[in-house]
């Protein structure tokens, strides 16, 4: 008997706990990364931070949206080189 009831126990541990596991790797994003986009040469984008001041230069574009930074969204500039001659 005590045999029994411990079979039951672990197979409702064990179904409960799988049905954690499920649940966590069900909310996991698999969202597809868009592909990374440069911009035109002759253009730079800068982001620069509100708050504190700080500016980068972003290289390559991973997404629309703009990093954080203090918090929160930085603003975004681009500046468009002149043509050398
Ligand atoms: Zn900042």
């Amino acid at each position: 008997m005590r045999i029994v009831v411990a079979v039951l126990i672990f197979a409702a541990l064990a179904s409960v706990g799988l049905a954690m596991m499920r649940s966590l790797v069900g909310r996991t994003p698999h969202k597809p990364m868009d592909a990374p986009v440069a911009p035109p040469p002759d253009v730079r984008v800068v982001f620069w931070c509100e708050n504190c001041g700080t500016e980068l230069l972003l290289v390559r574009r991973g997404s629309e949206a703009a990093p954080r930074h203090c918090g929160e969204s930085m603003n975004t500039r681009e500046e468009v080189g002149r043509a050398e001659r």
